[in-house]
């Protein structure tokens, strides 16, 4: 059975629970209200029917019955007007009997309605075919390049009216178009715009130019751009801004915990994201939460706020004091519609507010986008900002992490640490923007030359350390071997006067004995330092 097919069964299996249910819940609110009938006001009874007609608006619609959740929300309405009031009205009370006493109807007529379960996202594609609309052939062979070394297809068109019988003929799954084409006269924008309208689904495009007036943008984004670069082009952004569409479509799974002391709704809530690819963890525990953090790293908390013990606010709290945590995105999800109490709760902690009842297409778009902007920040902050290349801590981690993976895989492991040769001289002698220059540039080369799974990181200033995994030693060798040459044969010009700058490097491998992340890093480092001892320019392998 595919994975679409057996959450619709656990949604209907949940469903159904909750269907049979029901009738019980219902005469459980009759009994309630009976019990306020009585001459001296029950305060008891009346707080009890409030949370039980709270519970029962924030999750009957999720459960296909959403008529049954709208009434159930106006009544709860009056239970608190009536507990603000400390007192009941008769006169209403009769009223509101009856309504209580209709929820069944409305709960068969939403049955006979029989709203659908999710519906199924379409399958992802893998190979990524692109198109490169370039009339400048240096800029396009870089594009066309670099997008290759990540493993896409790509296409070079020099014209548009080439491009737009090609794009019509076999659509593609993103284009980078350069803005003015000189020699035909024309723009993209408009011609893009024109195809976007005759094609089954918009491809994403990403705009280069010269040109950065407000028209421009505007004229891009009408014709479906993600993003926009302005020449002299910046490959590695361009390449990080590409990737991060693509990232967003189809990389790992989004990660969202949902805190709820209502299971079942978290349970069909985590259905309905596992529908959409998301990841979703189910908690009941605030005692647990530094746990569940720890344990399973979430980008997005969904938290209801009406909890026995610990209420959602104060957990939101209690997540905002610990630093560990402080990017993790916080949204409560509850039905509770009184605008005083949402400001309190935002006042307190917590960063957004979504409204039960929640549709399945809602929750989907409202974690997706949530999530998405969550690891974007997460991504910046991890991040350096000259070389796009992982910070110090965070490579270490990385290192960490490959090398529990490889005791547990008994996999290969390569540990590389980097370094420019008499890096003081360059920036001596030709002034720090180049030096900042040749710095991007090895970080550009490194992550052309190395794999997906690989990672980099700038480790110092002008030091590196890449993380290399199912590679070992001699195939590290070999790869940075060929890195070598290609930074020591590429010319930087600044003022007319052009110099080389070479590396060094040292490697460690994995092999079993090997506990810790910092040995490794130690090793690299020491054959690092042989490696400019014996003369610079060159990689040494550890002993
Ligand atoms: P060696 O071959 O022994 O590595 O010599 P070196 O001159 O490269 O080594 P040293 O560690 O003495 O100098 C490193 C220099 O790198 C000093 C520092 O000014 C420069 N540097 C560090 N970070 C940056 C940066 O972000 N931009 C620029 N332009 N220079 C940097
Ligand atoms: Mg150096
Ligand atoms: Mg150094």
């Amino acid at each position: 059975m595919d994975k679409n097919a057996e959450i619709a069964l656990k949604l209907q299996a949940l469903r159904d629970d909750y269907a049979a249910r029901l009738p019980a819940e219902i005469q459980s609110l009759r009994d309630l209200v009976s019990d306020l009938a009585q001459p001296e006001f029950q305060r008891d009874a009346l707080e009890k029917l409030n949370q039980k007609l709270h519970k029962l608006a924030g999750s009957a619609g999720s459960f296909g019955f959403p008529d049954l959740g709208k009434q159930a929300k106006k009544l709860e309405l009056q239970t608190q007007t009536w507990l603000a009031a400390n007192q009941l009205d008769m006169g209403m009370l009769r009223v509101f009997a009856v309504a209580v006493a209709a929820l069944d109807g409305q709960a068969q007529g939403d049955s006979a309605k029989k709203t659908p379960l999710v519906s199924q996202s379409a399958p992802l594609k893998t190979n990524t075919l692109i198109y490169v609309l370039e009339d400048d052939p240096d800029v396009a062979d870089e594009v066309c390049m670099s997008l290759r070394h990540f493993g896409h297809q790509v296409v070079h068109f020099s014209t548009i009216a080439a491009a737009e019988v090609e794009v019509l003929r076999r659509p593609p799954d993103f284009m980078i178009c350069d803005i003015v084409f000189t020699e035909e006269g024309r723009e993209t924008p408009e011609a893009v715009a024109i195809l976007q309208q005759n094609l089954p689904t918009p491809v994403p495009v990403i705009f280069v130019s010269t040109r950065t007036d407000f028209e421009a943008y505007h004229a891009a984004v009408r014709a479906g751009a993600v993003g926009y670069f302005v020449k002299p082009l910046d490959i590695i952004r361009l390449v990080d801004c590409f990737e991060y569409y693509l990232d967003r479509h189809r990389s790992a799974p989004y990660r969202v915990l949902i805190i709820d002391d209502d299971m079942a709704l978290a349970e069909h809530y985590k259905l309905v994201l596992n529908s959409a690819d998301i990841r979703a963890e189910v908690s009941n525990n605030p005692n647990e939460i530094f746990e569940v953090l720890q344990d399973f790293h979430p980008e997005l908390i969904l938290l209801d706020i009406n909890m026995p013990g610990c209420n959602g606010i104060e957990l939101a709290q209690v997540i905002r004091l610990n630093q560990d945590w402080l990017r993790v995105p916080i949204t409560y999800l509850s039905s509770e519609q009184d605008v005083e109490k949402r400001a309190v709760a935002m006042g307190r902690a917590g960063d957004d507010f979504l409204s039960k009842p929640l549709g399945d297409r809602e929750l989907i778009t409202a974690v997706s986008v949530r999530a998405a902007r969550s690891r974007q920040l997460s991504d910046a902050l991890d991040r350096d900002s000259l070389t796009g290349l992982l910070k110090h801590s965070r490579i270490k981690e990385q290192v960490d992490a490959e090398l529990s993976r490889a005791v547990r895989s008994e996999e290969n492991l390569s540990v590389v640490m980097l370094d420019l040769d008499h890096f003081k001289q360059v920036n001596d002698t030709y002034g720090h923007p180049a030096g900042d220059k040749v710095i991007k540039a090895i970080a550009h080369l490194l992550r052309q030359r190395l794999r997906k799974t690989d990672a980099v990181g700038r480790y110092g200033g002008e030091e590196f350390v890449a993380v290399l995994p199912r590679c070992s030693r001699e195939e590290a060798q070999v790869l940075m071997e060929d890195v070598r040459q290609r930074l020591r044969d590429i010319s930087f010009t600044v003022d007319q006067r052009t110099f080389n700058v070479t590396l060094s490097a040292g490697i460690a491998a994995y092999r079993p004995g090997v506990e810790r992340a910092e040995q490794l890093l130690q090793e690299a480092d020491a054959a690092l330092y042989r490696a400019k001892a014996e003369g610079r320019n060159r990689i040494c392998l550890s002993r």
